[in-house]
């Protein structure tokens, strides 16, 4: 049964009744059905509703935040920007998307020849909790644009949060059917996924649930985007700005209290300033001020899941066991709710779990280095590639990393960090696929070919 718990109290918010297989034949068959009259809807009518759907966000932000804050935990103030991070997706989409799926005429054997670019269906969307709005806008606005349809089936633990994107969709006129959630457990996606009537999935999470749903979804022939795990690099030389660099760097391990894909989880500094930067990173992880995601001085909420804590309180302890140093923090402290202390891991073996494994919480680790080819050897030995950050004023350094590392995205002095104007996607076990931008739109369209004598 989907439940939504307080991550900062561990009290049960609301159980949910799952939707029944009949619920979900209905749903199949709206989408179905809407598909039909939105492929044929004009750009406009598209539009009008993401900007509505924009409007409804910006009029609602803090009442959408506080949902969020209190299923899965986060800031309240890092829920307002999620809330309004979705509107400006919503936007982009509604100026840009006429524009990003034009005819493409090319040069071909017929007197006119070119690209027309054609919604495919139904897609299914499974998403995860951890950016509970923005995930699901980054897939819906530009799915809606393009005149496809969406299915929803999000993370167990934000049903409310899955419940109120789908008011909002409707509330903003679209027809019913163009964005339905479904409230079900992960066994049912391989029925949905079967059913001919779906045509594609985008899939945001973990490793297990990217590669069932892509096996399931390569069985029928069906079209997939997975976006999952990270291990990325924060790469420090010493020509960076030291300063920023560590402010930049805290945020970017410890905000959602770690829970991101793209949090930069290894920090790989040179020697000639791997002392100062990490004395200067440990101060400001310790100053985090742990507690209520409600209030406004708070510098870290809880993990959203009790197995969150658990899992990174075991990777953390195996580490030390295996040889790495535990600089600061490590455990849980008392108390209800599943907070977990900042911490930091240094001189990490490459036998430690936390080498390979990513780390899906409130830990950095640190690792020195002594040339430029050894921090991107480093950086580069992991089954992740999602995306990494380099601080550097070296041109030429810049050029290497850009060239060099494994990762579908590197930023030079700044964080990772998603933006609709620029695709977003990894390599290896990170997934395939871009989201965003006109990538991202582009994903479940069909391509057609189309010449005229
Ligand atoms: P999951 O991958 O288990 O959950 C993400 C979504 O996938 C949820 O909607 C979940 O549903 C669904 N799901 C899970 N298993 C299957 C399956 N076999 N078939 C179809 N759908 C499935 O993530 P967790 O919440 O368990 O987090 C664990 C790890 O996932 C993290 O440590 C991190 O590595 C990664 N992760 C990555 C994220 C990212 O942003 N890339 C976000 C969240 C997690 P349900 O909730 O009902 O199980």
């Amino acid at each position: 049964m989907p439940t939504s718990i307080n991550p900062a109290t561990g009290d049960v918010i609301e159980e949910f009744a799952e939707h029944t297989d009949q619920d979900i034949d209905r749903a199949l068959a709206n989408a179905d059905s809407a598909f039909r009259d939105w492929r044929n809807t004009a750009y406009s009518r598209r539009a009008e509703v993401l900007l509505r759907a924009a409007d409804e966000l910006e009029r609602r932000k803090d009442e959408l935040a506080r949902i969020a804050t209190r299923e899965m935990g986060k800031r309240l103030k890092e829920s307002v920007a999620e809330v309004e991070k979705c509107a400006t997706a919503c936007r982009y989409y509604a100026e840009e998307g006429e524009k990003l799926l034009a005819d493409d005429h090319r040069a071909g054997p017929a007197t006119k020849n070119f690209v027309a670019y054609l919604p495919i269906g139904p897609v299914l969307a499974v998403m995860p909790w951890n950016f509970p709005y923005w995930q699901c806008f980054r897939f819906a606005a530009p799915a809606i644009m393009a005149g496809n349809v969406g299915i929803l089936k999000h993370a167990s633990n934000v049903s409310q949060c899955a419940l109120e994107i789908e008011k909002i969709f409707l509330d903003a006129d679209a027809p019913e059917g163009v964005f339905q959630t479904l409230l079900i457990s992960s066994g049912k996606v391989e029925r949905i996924l079967k059913d001919e009537r779906v045509r594609a999935a985008t899939l945001t999470g973990s490793e297990g649930a990217g590669s069932a749903v892509a096996a399931t979804a390569g069985s029928q022939i069906k079209t997939t985007v997975l976006e999952l795990g990270g291990s990325d690099p924060f790469i420090v030389m010493p020509s960076a700005d030291i300063g920023k660099a560590v402010d930049v760097g805290v945020t970017a391990r410890m905000q959602n209290s770690g829970q991101s894909c793209i949090a930069a989880k290894r920090f790989i500094v040179h020697e000639d300033v791997y002392d100062d930067y990490l004395g200067r990173y440990q101060d400001k992880v310790e100053a985090i001020k742990l507690g209520d995601p409600m209030a406004d001085d708070t510098g870290m909420g809880p993990l959203a899941m009790k197995a969150g804590v658990d899992d990174i309180a075991d990777q953390i302890a195996r580490s030390t066991k295996a040889g790495a140093k535990l600089v600061t923090g490590g455990s849980a402290p008392e108390g209800p709710g599943y907070f977990f202390q900042p911490s930091i891991l240094a001189d990490v073996p490459e036998a430690a779990p936390a080498y390979r494994e990513e780390l899906f919480g409130p830990c950095a680790i640190f690792f020195k280095v002594r040339t430029i080819d050894d921090a991107i050897a480093l950086a580069n030995d992991s089954e992740f590639g999602l995306g990494g950050s380099v601080w550097t004023n070296e041109a030429k350094e810049q050029e290497r990393f850009v060239r060099d590392l494994d990762q579908g995205g590197t930023h030079i002095n700044r964080m990772t960090a998603s933006d609709s104007r620029l695709p977003f996607g990894g390599v290896k076990k990170s997934g395939y696929g871009r989201e965003l931008s006109h990538e991202g739109i582009h994903a479940f369209m069909n391509a057609k070919t189309v010449t005229v004598d």
